[in-house]
């Protein structure tokens, strides 16, 4: 049996025909530095997606793993199953539309190397590179959202939400099953990886958000902003849970 990959790139895609294409053909011309498997986490898809994938396949044979969720389980969850399927020692989570480059997935793994667990690209970061830059409302809404993010949880971390992020395979298990699976579970992984003391690491990146999202922003950030609530509501007993468990296994 042919050694697993080093490093694993996961993508979740939920109905991405327009791009998905595009996006394999990059990651797999364009990194070179290191050995990957990409794993793309089908999100139930009502578009061409599965039948574009099952072509890749063809195409990419073992370096592509493509998974195909029956019903939409949302960006987290879909991202979540493609990490259970996934066999590398280091995970990439990456959007659909490869809003980055490869210089910047590659820094990610040499920061996973250097011993962080999770590194979180971060367009908030002063050294990064947006381009173009994100229109006005969006922007202000991202900063409010992470301004309540900080508050509630205590934590410093700038931008949660960005589809550009690397974990030590590890950190999966250290923190246990998520439960929000659309679009605050990143929040609920960093929190958690938190409370565990895991090392955390935020960096600048390059960032080409391209049109096409499937946030809509006033609607979706209102239940976001719900989800936060209940994550907050719920973390003390998870807080009391994993001191516990610390203490027996000796942490
Ligand atoms: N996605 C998914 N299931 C969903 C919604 C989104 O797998 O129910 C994927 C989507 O295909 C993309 C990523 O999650 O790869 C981020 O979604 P989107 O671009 O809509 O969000 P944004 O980048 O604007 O936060
Ligand atoms: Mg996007």
């Amino acid at each position: 049996m042919k050694a697993h990959p080093e490093v694993s790139i996961v993508i979740p895609a939920y109905n991405e025909a327009d791009r998905i294409e595009t996006t394999i053909y990059r990651i797999f011309n364009e990194i070179k530095s290191f050995e990957f498997e990409v794993v793309v986490s089908e999100d139930g898809s009502t578009d061409e997606t599965p039948l574009i994938l099952k072509r890749l396949k063809k195409r990419f044979g073992d370096r592509l793993v493509t998974i195909h969720n029956r019903r939409r389980l949302g960006k987290g969850g879909g991202f979540l199953r493609g990490v259970e399927h996934s066999r590398g020692r280091y995970v990439i989570l990456l959007d659909a539309d490869y809003p980055t480059d490869a210089d910047t997935i590659i820094k990610i793994v040499k920061y996973l190397r250097m011993g962080y667990d999770l590194v979180i690209g971060s367009r908030a970061h002063e050294l990064s590179i947006l381009d173009p830059p994100p229109p006005p409302l969006r922007k202000v809404i991202g900063r409010i959202f992470n301004l309540i993010v900080r508050i509630l949880f205590r934590i410093r971390i700038r931008d949660t939400q960005c589809g550009v992020k690397g974990f030590r395979k590890e950190v999966f298990s250290i923190i246990g099953p998520i439960q929000f699976l659309s679009f605050i579970f990143d929040v609920e992984m960093i929190v958690k990886a938190q409370i565990h003391g895991l090392r955390i690491k935020e960096i600048p990146i390059y960032w080409s958000g391209k049109t096409g999202s499937k946030v809509r922003v006033l609607r979706d950030t209102v239940t976001m902003l719900g989800g936060l609530i209940n994550l907050w509501i719920k973390l003390p007993r998870y807080r009391k849970i994993s001191r516990e468990g610390m203490k027996h296994s000796g942490e």
